[in-house]
Parts: structure tokens; sequence; C-alpha cells
């Protein structure tokens, strides 16, 4: 079994040896593999595990041992014309990444930094993790890394959603210790490996999730919804609003605008097009309410609130929805606080937690490619970008919370144990 996992995570480099090699920046074992890659015209490098470094051949038979400290990062030699924190030279003009920083023979972190590797050849990244496989993950993470992530993203590294998988994103509670937002206190972070800073986990079935949702809309379950009873479990179902703070109306989980509501009379109500589950992954901001749940502004700031008694869905025409309901009923925010009885949100959002951490761990059976691990960085540093992002179709999460909050995913290696 160890075997077919070294096998599985060996590295192949091909240089071009007429550029000239810097010395080693590291110690001793560093100067071997320099060496090594520099005396000859062009050799192929396979690295058989850890320690070992097998040159010039196919297969792992003749390692030559080196004294590389495991958690060690891989370091090779500077050339003129490639970022040399993230990438060596290959060839005459190409700059190709370096290999991951290995942390395990599982477990390693992008050379970029965002993102940690997880390759074990028995992970079938085809279907759904089970909430085993979840706390298995989390508790190996914490082997390495330090308690220092609010969150934890899963991501299997697919092109897409496999056909045995059925959601685009879920969310693992793990803990909660906000009063006033409708949820029970409760603190499962031991069973996770997490020594009590870990808040929630998701998983990701493909790689794109990150940059087009449900990032958002996985994030806000930490907070969302359980203040209101929608008929349809932590989500806002046939719930209105209006956007007094935030720039969109409709809400990450679910919901219409407010703004659109008609009253067709007889019990029959309509809306602009909107999705009782979700309103288009990382394409809209979280609106009023949500900013609140998240701590992110005060309750006195929210817009109005329209709510649906067992609403129905009854049809789909010209881009709005319609449906049937006892009655939908229009509140001021801090008035349905108040007949919720849930009191005031602790911490307000005055002492609220700003600024949050995540890894991010892209998990196969084989090792991603370059390709793979560049797109999972890219889209890590776009959400996670302290400022607006160049692109305007999606929303990072500075962008969705409109700059109140921050999501942190840089300097992995520095949180390595
Ligand atoms: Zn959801």
């Amino acid at each position: 079994m160890k075997i077919i996992v070294n096998l599985l995570i060996v590295f192949i480099l091909i240089l071009n040896v007429t550029e000239a090699c810097d010395r080693p920046k590291q110690g001793n074992n560093i100067e071997i593999l320099q060496s090594a890659l520099c005396n000859d015209d062009g050799i192929s490098i396979r690295y058989c595990d850890n320690t070992q470094v097998e040159q010039g051949c196919s297969d792992c038979e003749n390692c030559t041992t080196i004294s590389r400290e495991e958690t060690q990062p891989w370091e090779y030699g500077v050339n003129d014309t490639c970022d040399t924190t993230h990438y060596i030279k290959q060839g005459s003009s190409r700059c190709t990444l370096k290999p991951p920083m290995r942390l395990s023979s599982k477990l390693s972190v992008a050379t970029q930094n965002t993102l940690a590797i997880y390759v074990d050849a028995n992970f079938d990244k085809s279907v759904a993790p089970t909430y085993e496989t979840m706390k298995t993950l989390s508790t190996y993470i914490y082997k390495y890394f330090n308690d220092s992530f609010d969150f934890l993203f899963i991501v299997s590294n697919n092109v897409e959603i496999p056909d045995a998988i059925h959601y685009y994103g879920i969310f693992y509670p793990v803990q909660n210790s906000i009063k006033g937002i409708g949820k029970a206190i409760y603190d499962y972070t031991e069973y996770y490996g997490s020594n009590g800073k870990l808040q929630g986990m998701m998983h990701f079935p493909y790689r794109a999730g990150i940059n087009n949702g449900p990032t958002l809309h996985e994030l806000l379950h930490n907070w969302a919804n359980s203040l209101i009873s929608t008929g349809m479990g932590g989500h806002w179902n046939y719930t209105g609003f209006f956007a007094e703070t935030s720039s969109g109306a409709k809400g990450q989980i679910g919901g219409f605008d407010a703004s659109t509501f008609q009253d067709e009379g007889d019990g029959k109500y309509s809306a602009a097009g909107f999705g009782p589950f979700a309103n288009g992954g990382n394409s809209l901001p979280y609106n009023d309410v949500e900013l609140y749940l998240m701590g992110l502004i005060g309750l006195d700031e929210v817009g109005d609130v329209m709510l649906s008694s067992n609403p129905e869905y009854h049809s789909y025409s010209n881009g709005r929805k319609y449906f049937t309901a006892d009655s939908v009923v229009r509140w001021q925010f801090p008035a349905l606080i108040d007949e919720l009885g849930v009191g005031d949100r602790e911490p307000s959002s005055q002492d609220s937690q700003k600024s949050f951490r995540v890894l991010t761990l892209l998990v196969g059976n084989t090792v991603p490619t370059e390709e793979e691990i560049e797109e999972v960085n890219r889209y890590m540093n776009k959400f996670t970008l302290n400022a607006e992002d160049s692109e305007s179709y999606f929303y990072n999460f500075y962008e969705a919370t409109g700059g109140r909050a921050t999501l942190k995913a840089n300097s992995l290696k520095s949180f390595i144990k």
C-alpha cells in the first residue's frame, strides 16, 4: 500500500541545465539535490518518498538517500526568469510549479501557499465523502497544522460534479457560541480534531465550486438559517427581503426581492424569479438579514422582511414566480426579533469576529496536475482577496460582505506544526 502511494506521489522534472544554477540557499541536503540537477545535460529526477531521490531512471529501485527533513520545503535552484518563490525553470522558456511541500505520504502544501493537497489511492472522489471521512480528513489536517482555522474547505479534485454526488456543496456544523441567531450552543470541535477553534467544515465536489459557488452559501450556513421557521430547513424558502444596507435583496440561501412582491388576490402572490434554496451561487452578495446573522450589521440597519405562512409553489411565467400562502406579512426586523424571542445577537456587530481563516484541502486518489493546483490556487486567491477583484460576475467574500469581513487563506505553511 505504501509503495503504491509513494509511486503516486512521484514527481518528474526534466531540467535544461544550460541555465546557470545558483548556489543553494539552504542546508547540505539541498546541496546534494542541487548538484545532481546541475551536473548533467538534462536529467530526470524522480522522488521516491520524503527522504529519497532517484536520478535518471524510470523506476524507484535505485533511490539515493538524502537527509531531507520531512517538513522542509522542496527547494530548487534560482533562475533569472521565473518567479522562484513558486516556480522552477523548465527548458529554455517554461516556468514549472515547484513540487508541493511534503508533510506526509498523503499530505502536502502547494507552493503557492493557499491550499493543501491530500492524495490517497483509496479515496473515491466520485462519491460524497461520509461524515466519518470528513472527520478523518480534519483529524489528519490537525496532525500537521495548528488549530488556527475557522473553516475547512474539502474540495474533491473533479472538473465537474460526479453523477453520484447530488449537491454543489455541503456544510458540516462544528461549533456555535453565538446567541440570538436561533442556533443552539454546541461544540463538536474535538470530534474533528480541533482544539476549539474550528467553526465549520465544508465539502465541494468540484474545483470550480470555490469560484462559482456555493462557497458563500455554505459559509453562511455557519450562521443561518435557524432564525426563521420557513418550512425549508436552513434556507429562506418563500421569505422576502428589502435591501437597506446590502447591495442585494435576494438571499444567498434563497428568498425573494420584496420590492418585486405582488399580492395577486385569492391567496396567490408573486415575486420576480427566485430560488427557495439559493439564488445563483456566488453571483450575489449577502442580504441584510444574512449580514446581521453573521454579525456584520446592527439590528436597526436591517431592511424589512416578508414572512410567508405555509407557502406552496404555484407557477412560473414571464420571469415571475407565483405561489400560494395562508398569508404574507411584512415585518420591521427589530419587531420580528422581538416576536421570535431569540434576544439580541451576542456578540453584537460591534464585537463580532470580522476576520476568518480557511484551510483548503484538495483531495483525490492521484496527484493533482500543475494546472489543477494552479486553478484552485487562483480561485482561492480571488475568493479570499481583501478587496474587490477584477471579475464582475462572481462575488468574493470581501465583496459579498460589502467589505465588512475578510477570509484569509494565504501563508498556509506558517501554520504547520
Ligand atoms: Zn444550503
